[in-house]
């Protein structure tokens, strides 16, 4: 992107997510210089990694539904979905070329179910308004007051001096995309609590028995999956650690609560849409002489996979009241919960006490945040996208304000 200069008000954004880039949007519309500063190579690695699954965007239902899946929807993140809300994210990508669609799900997604030809659109429009961008440039903490910034570059140990900040360095999942969370030890130094981070959105570690490994991709589809009061339907994969798969991301807050006492269970209905009258009725009715296996395939109907978690679950029942018990109702033991590096999102971060109501920290006043950084937990379904964007657009306003009030030192050269 074009340097420009003589403009008011430099602001630096570190980060170039969907926070940090939409940020730098706003505030370049409203005529402030802004350079953001990404550590990767090229920007938005994740929300491209996103792209893959067909970039859920955002969700359909009615605001209060939307924003009750948040586990605050008072908090923050309410309150910046509030203000800059699904209809708003979707006015915008349309705004891009990017038109929308509603699945039968009710989750949003663009047409061409891909992030890089509205991601191209986006750098277009944020180069027309003079938005810089520096790649390969990594923040690693505040010089001598926190609007001072201290990076390496491929040019060696660069410092920049802004008006105002914005730190969109996004959670701790998937790594090699860019965001590793090493913000953390360096804003807990200045003061800023953290709630600890780890995987959410991800899949569980199970202690499979080894006749499992020949089931790894094995999908599990149209089951429900509880985890004490919480049930979820949809889809898993099995895997050879454990279990992938939207049913079971959706629960992995309750999951990781369970954990906290040990080893935790999780119970699998392989056939939520039989009663367990009917099910029962329908093993009866199988010739005397069947297999367990013709049992489970044919009579209940499940895939090989489904099948292997029933017989993962114990012996095999030969009475059908019992065997239609275990499909309905198939225990898993849960080891722990899949890793930060293939989680699709990370719960934990700056805890809303340490921030004011336009996301500035409250210890490094100048300093801006927002996205994954912020101490918030949510399924999939759009409600994390939603959230960066929604809180970059209350910490760019929030800029805004900070800038027009006159109390930020003037920009210095970096
Ligand atoms: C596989 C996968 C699929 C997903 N699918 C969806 C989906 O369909 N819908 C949905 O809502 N959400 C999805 N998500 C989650 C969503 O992508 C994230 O919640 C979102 O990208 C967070 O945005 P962010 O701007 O806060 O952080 P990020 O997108 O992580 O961006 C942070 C940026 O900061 C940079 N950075 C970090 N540290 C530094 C540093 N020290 N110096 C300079 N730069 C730094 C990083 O390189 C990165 O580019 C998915 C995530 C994954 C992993």
């Amino acid at each position: 992107m074009a340097e420009r200069t003589g403009r008011s008000n430099r602001v630096a954004i570190v980060g170039a997510g969907p926070a940090g880039l939409f940020a730098a949007e706003h505030l370049a519309s409203l005529g402030h210089s802004v350079t953001v500063y990404e550590r990767m190579p090229s920007p938005a690695r994740k929300f491209l990694m996103a792209g893959r699954g067909g970039l859920n965007l955002t969700h359909s239902e009615n605001l209060e539904t939307f924003l009750s899946r948040y586990h605050d929807p008072e908090g923050v993140i309410g309150c910046a979905v509030r203000a800059f809300p699904p209809s708003a994210l979707i006015a915008w990508a349309n705004g891009l070329g990017a038109e929308t669609f509603a699945g039968s799900s009710g989750r949003v997604f663009p047409k061409a179910m891909k992030a890089s030809p509205l991601l191209r659109a986006w750098l277009r429009r944020l180069d027309g308004l003079g938005v810089v961008l520096k790649t390969g440039w990594t923040w690693h903490g505040f010089g001598k007051c926190p609007t001072h910034l201290l990076f390496d570059t491929p040019q060696g140990a660069q410092t920049v001096t802004a008006g105002a900040v914005l730190l969109a360095l996004g959670g701790a999942s998937w790594p090699r995309l860019g965001s590793d969370g090493a913000w953390v030890a360096i804003l807990k130094q200045a003061g800023v609590a953290i709630a600890p981070l780890s995987p959410s959105n991800c899949g569980i570690s199970a202690p499979w028995s080894p006749h499992m490994a020949k089931h790894a991709g094995s999908p599990l589809k149209r089951i429900a999956v509880t985890c004490g009061q919480h049930t979820r339907k949809g889809e898993a994969v099995i895997t050879r650690a454990g279990l992938e798969g939207g049913a079971v991301y959706a629960l992995s807050g309750a999951i990781r609560a369970a954990l906290e006492g040990g080893p935790a269970l999780i119970h699998l209905d392989l056939r939520p849409d039989l009663s367990l009258e009917d099910l029962t009725r329908r093993i009866a009715a199988a010739p005397s002489k069947s297999t367990w296996i013709n049992l489970l395939r044919k009579a209940a109907g499940l895939s090989p996979g489904a099948a292997a978690i029933v017989r993962e679950a114990g012996a095999i029942p030969r009475a059908a009241p019992e065997l239609a018990a275990r499909i309905k109702n198939a225990q898993v033991r849960v080891s722990g919960l899949a890793g930060l590096e293939r989680a699709i999102s990370t719960a934990g971060g700056i805890k809303a006490e340490s921030v004011d109501n336009r996301l500035m920290l409250k210890t490094l006043p100048g300093v801006f945040v927002a996205g994954e950084m912020l101490d918030f937990d949510a399924p999939t379904g759009g409600y994390l996208l939603q959230a960066a964007f929604a809180s970059g657009r209350t910490a760019a306003e929030g800029i805004g304000i900070w800038l027009e009030a006159g109390k930020a030192a003037p920009g210095l050269p970096g």
